[in-house]
């Protein structure tokens, strides 16, 4: 049975055509047999199995052993810090802006690491970055940051601050550490964070559209494919929190449409935004499912575990679910209580790759995907590619919002592009991209 899984879920990331290193794939336990497996996945798990969210792979605990495993698999440290032999004091943390982009500047030593900032977010939440965060980081070891880290969330009360803008700028100054280690050691992030288990990623073209009609839709993930030479689409469904006759009545016509349109090879994923009550929501998954598509996101409003569990044991379909969360104890909940098969960590608004990767592994250990979802535009793109690049339960295709051309980044080891569904994953030290001088030279530190 695992074996069965294994192979056609290798098949389905070798389908994307992505680089991968070693065997360390998991399989994707009881997903619907897309139409990219390479043969019929014989393994699906029965209704008891889906029931209880486990998986049927022979190496996944079960009842207080997954308990246990969860539990360890979150206070694991992350970051090698073996791998740097001499102390990195952090002399200065500073966000910066130019024109609509906010970066962060870490600097130790003569060296810099850079990050964005989510702009969209941080136009809102800079104060919180400037006075809340980046103080807690100044003087102390770089080596040292996942300690700093915690200990930033303890100070000052601002566990009392959590929620969107402080976890953004958490990440943001996190990024910004990372491109600066990876600098002082002359390594790739995902070496930093692991082992680097692909150089290039499977990417998906996600589409922002509601209300249209399913035939502008469909011409519209026609360009994005066409431009990107994308293997997989999302689109939407329902109507954002919501649904109505005529978001149903699209949804509907859409979902065969995609398939009919972009053929059995292709992987269709889809995301209601938590717009449907849990009967529509099983019927509009077994359309889904008739259609094979891979994934259902956020089916119900994102808290609605309870709810959520319901569909999900009345599917076959994997239900995609975590873009909302920072709360590490809610995706150890949402795994090992079987609410979701696919996780989805936001790099940025669940504070970062490490706890994403502790996310992963925490997946990981219950047999499942951990495929983050990617907020905002800037480099968010690449933040996905060092992460897929050293987590090996990732999915075969990773967000790819395009590259941002107002921000003039390059890079020696990758096009920063899609190139035939494919992202290269840059290979340089830190982030593994230079941005241009001048518009560094531009960029002023902002003072709250
Ligand atoms: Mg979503």
């Amino acid at each position: 049975m695992t074996t069965t899984r294994r192979r056609w879920m290798q098949s389905l990331a070798l389908s994307s055509g992505a680089t991968v290193a070693g065997s360390a794939l998991l399989p994707l336990a009881g997903a619907a047999a897309g139409p990219d497996a390479a043969e019929p996945d014989a393994a699906e798990p029965d209704a008891a199995e889906r029931a209880s969210g486990e998986t049927g792979a022979a190496d996944v605990p079960k009842g207080a052993a997954l308990s246990q495993a969860l539990a360890a698999a979150m206070q694991a440290p992350v970051l090698r810090r073996e791998r740097f032999a001499s102390p990195l004091p952090i002399e200065r943390v500073e966000l910066l802006k130019t024109g609509k982009h906010f970066l962060v500047r870490v600097q130790s030593g003569g060296l810099s690491g850079y990050a964005d900032a989510h702009s969209n977010v941080m136009s809102a939440a800079s104060p919180i970055l400037v006075r809340k965060v980046a103080p807690h980081f100044v003087g102390k070891d770089a080596r040292d940051l996942e300690h700093t880290f915690h200990q930033a969330y303890l100070a000052s009360s601002n566990y009392k601050w959590q929620g969107l803008p402080f976890w953004v700028s958490m990440a943001a100054v996190e990024m910004a550490i990372l491109d600066l280690l990876g600098k002082a050691i002359n390594q790739p992030i995902g070496a930093l964070l692991g082992e680097v288990v692909r150089t290039s990623i499977g990417v998906y073209r996600a589409s922002g559209n509601r209300g249209n009609s399913p035939e502008a839709e469909i011409e519209y993930l026609q360009q994005q494919v066409e431009e990107t030479g994308a293997k997989a689409i999302k689109f939407r469904l329902g109507a954002r929190m919501r649904y109505d006759d005529a978001s149903t009545a699209r949804d509907l016509a859409l979902i065969p449409l995609t398939r009919k349109t972009f053929g059995d090879p292709f992987t269709i994923y889809a995301d209601a935004n938590g717009s449907y009550d849990v009967p529509t929501a099983v019927r509009i998954g077994k359309l889904m499912e008739e259609q094979k598509f891979r994934f259902f996101e956020e089916p119900v409003p994102f808290d609605y575990y309870e709810e959520t569990k319901e569909i999900a044991d009345s599917l076959q379909i994997p239900i995609a679910l975590g873009e909302q969360e920072a709360s590490l104890r809610n995706f150890r909940r949402i795994i090992e209580r079987g609410i979701a098969r696919v996780i989805q960590p936001d790099l940025m608004y669940s504070g970062g790759i490490i706890r994403a990767i502790k996310v992963a592994r925490m997946a990981q250990v219950a047999g499942l995907e951990c495929t983050p979802h990617m907020s905002g535009g800037g480099l968010g793109y690449l933040y996905v590619a060092h992460y897929a690049s050293c987590v090996p339960n990732a999915g075969p295709h990773q967000e790819y919002k395009g590259k941002d051309d107002t921000l003039p980044v390059g890079s020696p080891t990758s096009p920063l592009t899609s190139v035939n569904g494919l992202l290269q994953v840059p290979s340089g030290p830190g982030l593994g991209i230079e941005f241009e001088s001048s518009f560094l030279r531009a960029a002023k530190p902002i003072r709250a």
